[in-house]
């Protein structure tokens, strides 16, 4: 069978689903790969590059769509891809199917197979697979560059012949996945880092990369706001107000604040207001992680960096991982190497689609014209 990667049409997005390297893997499975000419480019590779790895280079969407079984992309598909795909062919790409109800009639209406890398379930087995991590993780390391190329000075202090300079002080909050990565970049270039998270069983992870676990004194316990499952609930009003208070008191010493704060299914959560914005020094940054989901900041707007009256500036931008294109491609062409790996159990470049595999099945929004989203709950943890 022959997998085609197609260029992505979002404008602005500069990842790939297949880098020459992912592609001799693919190879290995025993599939022909195919890529849309320029497909890479943004992200740092040239149709020379896949040819070399042996990949064909279509000349057009239209060649691509015409001989490959299974695509593979990065963003969920637009309705003009989505009435390209038919009942021999299978899909891979981000889908979103809970925010994506009319992309999924659409998709289950031509019978083909869609497999959706948001909806890889979280268990150990998949972590390989799991590409809302590997662009979290991203997305957390490019915030605090960003955050950096805002801000003014040092992260780390110096003694200099010219004089003193203290180190910045930096805020994360929410330590899921981004968080704990702009944690590990932050305190590696010489922050002084804190954290915080409703969910307490993450204070030793934050401890354990350098940054101040920030502790509520909330009835000795801060388990107001974690759910189970590892993910969080909205918190009590009296948590949230004790949380405000926190950060209220901690506005005027920090300059960089990260927020990643996000609690499934909702908007995000405002935990950084108006008030605690004015509270900054000029010159302070908020990098809003959250800012697709509404943003954790007041002051947040989605896509663009602003400056607030006292000069702090608030950057809203939602593409992180595309803006690293190179890094993020390659995490997510492995992503998907690995999916291909558990649909190909005799690595004969056949399409097995084991609809009894917990994570296929999980991962699985529609398949021969059903809508299957959502899955039921894995059987295995
Ligand atoms: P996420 O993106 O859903 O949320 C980010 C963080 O925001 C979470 O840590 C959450 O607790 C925090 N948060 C929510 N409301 C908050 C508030 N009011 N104040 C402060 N923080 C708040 O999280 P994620 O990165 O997807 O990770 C969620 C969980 O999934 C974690 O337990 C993580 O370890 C787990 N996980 C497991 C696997 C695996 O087993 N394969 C892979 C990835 C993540």
């Amino acid at each position: 069978m022959k997998i085609g990667v197609l260029k992505e049409i979002t404008v602005g997005e500069a990842r790939v689903a297949m880098t020459p390297d992912s592609a001799l893997q693919l190879q290995k499975l025993g599939y022909d790969c195919v890529i849309e000419t320029g497909a890479g480019l943004a992200a740092g590779f040239s149709d020379e590059t896949y040819r070399a790895a042996g990949v064909e280079i279509a000349p057009s969407s239209d060649s691509l769509w015409a001989s490959a079984d299974v695509i593979a992309k990065v963003r969920p598909p637009e309705s003009t891809e989505t009435e390209r795909l038919g009942p021999e062919k299978t899909l891979i790409s981000f889908f979103y199917p809970a925010q994506n109800a009319a992309l999924l009639e659409q998709a289950k209406a031509t019978g083909a197979n869609i497999v959706a890398m948001d909806m890889v379930p979280r268990i150990s087995r998949a972590q390989k697979m799991d590409a809302l991590s590997s662009m979290a993780n991203i997305a957390g390391y490019r915030a605090v560059i960003e955050a950096g190329n805002n801000f003014g000075r040092f992260f780390t202090g110096q003694v200099t012949a010219a004089g003193k300079v203290p180190p910045a002080k930096v805020l994360v909050i929410g330590a899921g996945v981004a968080g704990l990565a702009a944690i590990g970049t932050a305190t590696s270039l010489g922050a002084i880092t804190y954290a915080f998270d409703v969910r307490p069983e993450v204070a030793e992870q934050i401890e354990s990369m350098g940054a101040e676990f920030v502790f509520l004194d909330f009835n000795e316990s801060q388990q107001d706001g974690a759910a189970t499952g590892g993910y969080a609930a909205p918190s009590s009003p009296e948590f949230r107000e004790k949380q405000l208070a926190k950060f209220r008191e901690l506005a005027p010493q920090i300059d960089i604040v990260i927020t990643t704060a996000l609690i499934p299914g909702r908007d995000a959560p405002k935990l950084w207001l108006a008030d605690m914005v004015a509270a900054m020094k000029p010159g302070s940054v908020i990098i809003d992680l959250a800012a697709e989901r509404g943003g954790n900041c007041d002051l947040t707007v989605a896509d663009q960096k602003i400056v607030s009256d006292n000069g702090v500036t608030v950057v809203g931008y939602t593409d992180f991982p595309s803006r690293m294109a190179a890094q993020s491609s390659t995490l997510y062409s492995t992503n998907i190497r690995h999916m291909m790996t558990d649909l190909t159990p005799a690595k004969d470049g056949k399409l097995v689609h084991n609809m009894e595999d917990d994570v296929i099945r999980g991962a699985t929004v529609a398949f021969k014209g059903a809508i299957t989203y959502p899955p039921p709950p894995p059987k295995i943890q």
